[in-house]
């Protein structure tokens, strides 16, 4: 069963959504003040200017909160599960929400997490976060970089 998504078309959010599908994660920042702001509002929230731009940020932070769902209450979801909120390492202040995939006895504040985009549907891709040690494929021998193995993890998705 399909899970809610966002949705790609929200003026506010779609360049978040097209970087994600292209293994980026993108963040709004302000040309005024050079500010990052996320979530995306029309206006900054330091200088009110207008002007933003987009820019790529590394997915990598600290746990900064989280929940455990016991009970699912929406489609396509299998409790219990975790959200998290990661306070990014930079730039400072930004924080990101996302699906966790790892242990939940393992969740603690301040452990760091790093995230890459997992794609849902043909369209849709969603930061997953995990520990750092656990992110890595251990039987990646080859040296070669693991840059598109979320088509792999479709299936877990739908
Ligand atoms: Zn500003």
């Amino acid at each position: 069963m399909t899970r809610p998504l966002p949705d790609l078309h929200n003026h506010e959010f779609a360049e978040h959504w097209a970087g994600l599908s292209q293994g980026r994660v993108r963040i709004r920042r302000c040309r005024s003040c050079g500010r990052h702001a996320w979530p995306p509002r029309p206006t900054c929230r330091a200088c009110f200017s207008l002007d933003h731009e987009w820019v790529d940020v590394e997915p990598h932070g600290t746990l900064y909160s989280w929940t455990v769902v016991g009970h699912a209450t929406l489609p396509g979801f299998e409790s219990p599960y975790a959200v998290v909120l990661v306070e990014l390492t930079a730039p400072v202040g930004v924080r990101l929400l996302g699906s966790y995939d790892g242990e939940l006895a393992d969740l603690k504040i301040g452990q760091p997490l790093t995230a890459r985009p997992v794609q849902v549907t043909d369209e849709v891709h969603l930061l997953s976060w995990s520990h750092p040690e656990t992110s890595k494929n251990p039987d990646d021998t080859d040296g070669a970089v693991a840059t598109d193995d979320h088509d792999t993890e479709v299936g877990e998705y739908q």
